[in-house]
């Protein structure tokens, strides 16, 4: 029995045979040097041009189609990593450099799309900037996808099997890394729990796996040399451990917590979420669609702590009008009924770019400000909708006083012109903590601000340093101590001034963290629609 221990990205228990992924990405399909042969005559590059763009125009197709898969199986914010991948596919960065190894360096298309995949992708990686270090896995999938293509194409013989891998057993996957368009392909009735050594939770890979809803542990340190198929393997990924070759009482216990009942959470429905020890706390969920809302309230979700708005402001060519954003809100404000749904502005720039705005360093309030007609357009919208139930509004990634004192002007100037056309408009507005700047302004920050919502996701890179897409966490060594004594001065301090605090971001959905954030005396926890009904459980029955 050897045991592993990782940092978890989606919690479940599993237990069953490994199917080891070996593939070896940066050498799959790049021929050793010697095996290359020029391909210099003037037939060979025009028929290898013409295989390259054959490929790409049925890689095109394809991304289509993963787009709407994504769309189906894990929702509206996996279907964008795919559309981000489809924007990497259609620059013209891809094709012609593609085209000049084929025509100058005559390679054959294989080797000149590995070699532009490879090229771009280690461009991408050493940029400083998240978002676009975060595209080199983008460009990655999408090399293998042509490849695929072009492999489909030389081997005419043997057509795709439409059968693949359906011999394969219910099993863990265990890879070294996965791509996005690896997870999204996987049969959920199959992949009972994935492990990987490398990786880390906010990955885009990670976080369809947790929309999925399939366990995930990630940076597990596993030689996959050493493990064959269809060794026994229990995985733990509430707590990050990985066994593999578990004994065999061990594993007689572990299938007994595998137990679908386990899960039959329908007790939780309507129970109020409160401690063993009495104290009550608001249990609400992060959105980003009305398909999400539907989910979270089906879950019981007590009110809505996060509303992603700037997902409407995506994949358009255009920003939405105001009439459009109004029509949305308004149709969330009606479904929530009389429970409060907390709408953050937009949240652009960082990651989250648009076609139709330039985007610098800026990113959440400051770019809102930066454009300050679109932010305004939402306000109006926002303003127009609030008649219709319990809204909430909040600024995200605040870094200064300033942005948080023009956001509250601008809102007030507008509400003020907007008096006679909507009547009374009471809409409380909060700030996000997620950045280290913040935390370090709060006493500041409190005075201007009717609520508070610590966003983990952010708020951990920034205080670790961290990329949010590729390395892993900090969790194994620090067990996340500053950021836990963070989020302690940042609820003090928001008590004393007489606002409530509200948790949001992936770690607020584990359980294991869930007496933590408690301790830290947060009034409320917003977590993945999926996830309610485990949490509300694990909080009446197993904290303090
Ligand atoms: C966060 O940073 O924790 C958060 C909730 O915001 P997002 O994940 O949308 O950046
Ligand atoms: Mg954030």
């Amino acid at each position: 029995m050897e045991r592993f221990k990782g940092v978890t990205v989606c919690e479940g228990i599993a237990i069953g045979p490994a199917y080891v992924l070996r593939e070896n990405r940066e050498n799959a399909h790049a021929a050793p040097d010697e095996e290359r042969i020029p391909i210099s005559e003037p037939d060979r590059v025009e028929s290898e041009l013409v295989r390259l763009e054959y490929a790409l125009e049925k890689t095109r197709i394809r991304m289509d189609k993963m787009v709407l898969d994504a769309g189906v199986k894990a929702g509206k914010d996996a279907a964008q990593i795919f559309l981000m991948h489809k924007l990497v596919l259609e620059g013209n960065e891809f094709r012609n450099l593609s085209r000049i190894c084929i025509e100058e360096g005559h390679m054959d298309v294989i080797d000149a799309v590995t070699q532009t995949g490879e090229a771009l992708a280690s461009k991408f990686a050493e940029m400083k900037d998240e978002y676009m270090a975060a595209r080199a896995d983008d460009v990655r999938d999408i090399t293998r996808e042509i490849i695929s293509v072009i492999e489909e194409g030389m081997d005419e013989e043997t057509p795709e099997d439409e059968t693949a891998g359906e011999d394969v057993y219910p099993h863990i996957l265990i890879a070294e890394s996965l791509l996005p368009s690896d997870v999204i392909g996987l049969d959920r009735d199959r992949v009972q729990a994935i492990v990987t050594v490398e990786g880390s939770p906010t990955s885009h890979a990670s976080i369809l796996a947790n929309m999925m809803d399939i366990p995930m542990v990630v940076s597990v340190p596993l030689n996959l040399e050493a493990i064959d198929d269809g060794t026994p393997v229990y995985v733990n990924a509430d707590t990050g451990e990985v066994i593999l070759q578990p004994d065999v009482d061990f594993a007689e216990e572990a299938k007994k917590s595998t137990d679908p009942e386990r899960f039959e959470l329908q007790h939780a429905v309507g129970a109020e979420t409160r401690t063993r020890g009495g104290k009550h706390i608001d249990l609400y969920a992060n959105i980003a669609s009305l398909v999400d809302l539907k989910m979270a309230l089906k879950n019981d979700a007590e009110g809505i702590g996060l509303y992603r708005s700037e997902f409407i402001f995506l994949d358009r060519p255009e920003p939405p009008t105001e009439d459009e954003q109004y029509s949305v809100y308004r149709k969330l404000l009606n479904v929530c009924k009389d429970k409060p749904l907390t709408i953050r502005t937009m949240d652009l720039g960082g990651d989250k770019r648009t076609s139709y705005l330039e985007t610098d360093e800026k990113r959440g309030i400051a770019f809102s400000l930066e454009h300050p007609d679109l932010f305004r357009t939402q306000l109006r919208a926002l303003i127009r909708a609030s008649i219709h139930g319990d809204l909430r509004i909040m600024y995200p990634y605040v870094t200064s006083l300033e942005e948080v004192m023009q956001a509250n002007s601008m809102f007030g100037e507008v509400k003020w012109k907007m008096l006679s056309e909507v009547g009374s408009i009471n809409i409380p507005q909060g700030i996000m903590v997620e950045t280290a700047a913040a935390v370090e302004q709060i006493d500041r920050l409190v005075e201007h601000a009717e609520f508070i919502s610590i966003g983990t996701n952010d708020l951990t890179c920034d205080l670790y340093g961290i990329d949010r897409y590729e390395r892993a966490n900090p969790s194994i060594d620090d067990d996340y101590a500053k950021l836990f004594v963070n989020i302690r001065n940042v609820v003090k301090t928001a008590h004393k001034a007489g606002l409530k605090v509200s948790i949001c971001g992936e770690l607020a959905a584990r359980r294991d963290y869930a007496s933590r954030f408690l301790d830290t005396g947060a009034d409320c926890l917003s977590v993945a629609p999926s996830k309610i009904l485990l949490m509300r459980d694990h909080i009446i029955n197993c904290c303090w």
